[in-house]
């Protein structure tokens, strides 16, 4: 691969699967046929084909068929990709057809089986012998795991597998993700581990794995930094990222009769790849200045491999089957196109977010402590040993040169100081001439001592671990002695690229003289009689004839399929408008018009996000959404006096909690017990009763007893009762004697008389 900074083009390649059981006890026709060598693939069809229709090709850089090894790809095509990733190139390879034809088997294959396993895998293995190779080189190699799903980024590394990512955009780096975890692996083992782990979470949010991994995107990074000491004696840093894109399957999702979330989905699911197919179309154009990367996250995201700063190869996997040819036809259409985008790969050099730069960085300044560190005990040291020893310190012997073996001096310089302080701790244990308190005071002395000993050391030894922690992640080549298998490995390794490399020249060397034929043939030849001329230009004519016929059926085809595609967008649309006017009518008709115009104040677009947002409740003036809170109400909801807000402090009543107005106490036990209720009297008693007391002669019983009072005796209280609990009969009986002085002859005008028996 050149290190040129012109433009070059995507290569794609094309990848048929074998026939699987299920095919081959069906008994499938199969349609598709490669040409290897001129990197053709060929697709009849079966109906048609008596019709006298001929057969459709297209060409691709490299093609291969169903009896292709994982090993061939890897060198022909993935090898010369990820030997620039490790030159500090961006590159990205995609995998891309319907789903069942093979993308997963490309990228990922079967992980224990070293036959076949697939780019992923194979890229781990290359990445770490070439590290293991190198001379005078730091590296330090991460990876990160994505997919998308709907529209929404998953970090398949992340511990919380529910939260979501968002992509953002740096002028100076581009589009990334944020907060998307990388760990730094060592080894083939560890990056394989995190690919495990990654796949992992990816099949444990999915019911059906088939599914999930036919309508979701699977992006797996891996980021190579490479110090190097350039010629002008700087270290120089070089950044080459890898992306290896398992996408969702690129057939049709039905999507008939999807209302609501359903129809959300499904509109969402193809989205990414239906915006990567405008991509590609807006790149190949030309003419359009706009390219749509913003239509989707995966195009966002991977805006840098289609057009821009980076090497991209897309695998585009087919089936051969006859029930998959419109699929079939459909990828290799999308293939054919994509092989016309321009990149315009460079080396990423000493880029502002290199990791290594900041690991390197922060070695250096842990190295620089632990210098101080160790400058500061030498100082002390020095010191103490020149020192008075005020307190009875024993001198140490000997160590006096400055420079001495720090890693020697380190262990002996700990152990001296703990053995110096144990012994002083006896020294003053044994002491009987201090007093006990003194004893005391110093043994504690000693004790901290210790204890700060011991605490610097502690540190010291982090400091170190931490040093080494880090420098163990930047990986340096020349570890593994460099035998002769190795050699001979490598020679190997460079013969057959050789021999891939000659392969491919010779395909395009074929295809260009296959072109060339039909154009310029018939300019050399000569005819030596009217008749052959007719001959040969008859035949040329049938030829021709025969690639216009096949380009007016491919015109027709596409026609037809952009056809068929519009009419689907149109039926997404009308769903969507259905669903847009309900939402309308819901508005218009349960939604108080001004609460609609403050939320539309409110509303306004994220551009990053792609998401309505409400904006903060603000005070502002003009528009009323808000009123200002009055300086009294400041931590309360309305305004208070002084003397409420004392009051709700001090008062345990309801009268000042301003807000509370529910009632929050317990609920009262039910009642068990009963009222007591007096017995009852018989409803015609009681009436009974009744109307005797209302009887008009009792009142005239008491209108006498009043006349009689109006003399010289009060009534007693009796005359009063008699009447309510009497009958009138005993009434006059009773009322005779407490009215001795009443007079007989107003009092028997008025006596009652029995009803009935007198006339009134
Ligand atoms: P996709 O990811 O496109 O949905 P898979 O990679 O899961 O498809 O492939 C479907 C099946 O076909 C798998 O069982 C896989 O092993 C098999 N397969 C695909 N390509 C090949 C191939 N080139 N050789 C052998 N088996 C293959
Ligand atoms: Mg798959």
């Amino acid at each position: 691969m050149s290190k040129s900074k012109s433009s070059e083009s995507i290569k794609v390649v094309v990848r048929c699967r074998p026939m699987n059981e299920k095919e081959k006890a069906a008994k499938f026709e199969r349609v598709v046929s490669v040409d290897v060598k001129l990197g053709q693939i060929i697709v009849r069809n079966p109906r048609e084909a008596a019709a006298n229709e001929h057969p459709k090709v297209f060409t691709y850089d490299s093609v291969y068929d169903w009896n292709s090894k994982q090993i061939d790809l890897y060198d022909e095509t993935f090898r010369p990709l990820v030997d620039s990733v490790l030159l500090g190139f961006n590159g990205t390879i995609f995998a891309y057809g319907q789903t069942g034809t093979g993308k997963t088997y490309t990228m990922e294959g079967v992980r224990n089986d070293p036959e076949r396993r697939g780019v992923i895998p194979n890229s781990f293995e290359h990445v770490f012998t070439h590290i293991s190779r190198s001379q005078n080189q730091q590296y330090l190699v991460r990876a990160s795991y994505l997919e998308i799903y709907q529209e929404e980024i998953k970090d398949l590394l992340s511990k919380d597998q529910t939260r979501r990512l968002e992509l953002r955009e740096r002028p100076d780096t581009g589009v990334y993700v944020k907060d998307l975890s990388s760990f730094v692996t060592k080894s083939v083992r560890e990056i394989e581990h995190v690919m495990n782990v990654g796949n992992q979470n990816r099949s444990v949010g999915a019911t059906n794995m088939n599914e999930h991994s036919s309508r979701s995107h699977a992006i797996f990074v891996i980021t190579v930094e490479c110090s190097e000491l350039g010629v002008d004696g700087e270290n120089h840093i070089r950044v080459g990222k890898l992306n290896l894109v398992d996408l969702a399957g690129s057939e049709r999702q039905t999507k008939t009769g999807a209302q609501g979330e359903r129809l959300k989905e499904a509109t969402k699911i193809n989205l990414s790849l239906s915006a990567l197919g405008n991509v590609i179309s807006s790149l190949v154009d030309g003419r359009s200045s706009h390219i749509p990367y913003r239509d989707s996250k995966l195009t966002r995201l991977l805006q840098d491999s289609l057009g821009g700063n980076a090497r991209t190869v897309m695998v585009a996997n087919i089936g051969p089957a006859s029930y998959n040819l419109e699929e079939t036809l459909t990828t290799l259409r999308y293939s054919n196109r994509a092989k016309n985008i321009k990149n315009k790969p460079r080396i990423n050099e000493d880029p502002k977010d290199a990791l290594l730069r900041e690991f390197q960085e922060e070695i250096a300044r842990l190295k620089e402590q632990l210098e101080k560190r160790s400058g500061k005990k030498k100082r002390r040291r020095r010191r103490r040993k020149g020192g008075e020893g005020s307190d009875g310190e024993d001198l140490e012997e000997g160590e006096t040169e400055e420079d001495e073996e720090e890693g020697e001096d380190k262990g002996d310089y700990w152990r001296e100081q703990q053995e110096k302080l144990e012994s002083e701790r006896k020294a003053i244990m044994e002491d009987h001439s201090l007093v006990a308190e003194e004893k005391l005071r110093l043994l504690k002395e000693k004790e901290k001592k210790m204890e700060d000993l011991k605490r610097e050391k502690d540190a010291g030894e982090m400091l170190s671990a931490k040093v080494k922690a880090m420098e163990s992640k930047l990986l340096v080549g020349g570890k593994n002695i460099v035998d002769h298998t190795n050699e001979q490995q490598k020679m190997l390794e460079l013969k057959r690229q050789e021999i891939t490399e000659q392969k491919r020249r010779e395909r395009e060397m074929q295809q260009q003289m296959e072109s060339r034929d039909e154009e310029t043939l018939e300019l050399k030849e000569t005819y030596s009689s009217l008749q052959q001329e007719v001959d040969i230009k008859t035949k040329k004519l049938k030829k021709l004839f025969a690639k216009l016929q096949a380009v007016k059926a491919e015109i027709h085809d596409i026609q037809e399929a952009h056809i068929n595609e519009r009419q689907e967008l149109e039926q997404t649309q009308n769903e969507l408008t259905r669903d847009l006017k309900l939402k309308h009518l819901i508005i218009e008709n349960f939604i108080p018009l001004e609460e609609k115009n403050k939320i539309v104040h409110r509303a306004y677009f994220d551009e990053e996000d792609e998401y309505w947002k409400t904006k903060p409740i603000t005070r502002l003036e003009d528009d009323q959404q808000m009123m200002t809170r009055p300086l009294s109400a400041v931590g309360y909801r309305r305004p208070l006096s002084h003397h409420a807000r004392k009051s709700m402090m001090m008062r345990p009543d309801m009268r000042y909690k301003a807000e509370n107005i529910m009632v929050l106490d317990m609920d009262l036990p039910a009642r068990t017990t009963k009222e007591y209720q007096e017995p009852v009297i018989a409803p015609k008693v009681a009436a009974a009763l009744e109307s005797a007391l209302r009887d008009e002669d009792e009142i005239q019983v008491d209108a006498s007893g009043f006349h009689s009072s109006l003399g010289s005796t009060p009534p007693t209280s009796g005359s009063l009762k008699k009447p309510k609990s009497g009958r009138p009969r005993s009434v006059k009986k009773s009322s005779t004697p407490t009215s001795p002085f009443s007079p007989s002859s107003p009092g028997s005008q008025l006596y009652p008389q029995s009803r009935g028996l007198v006339p009134k």
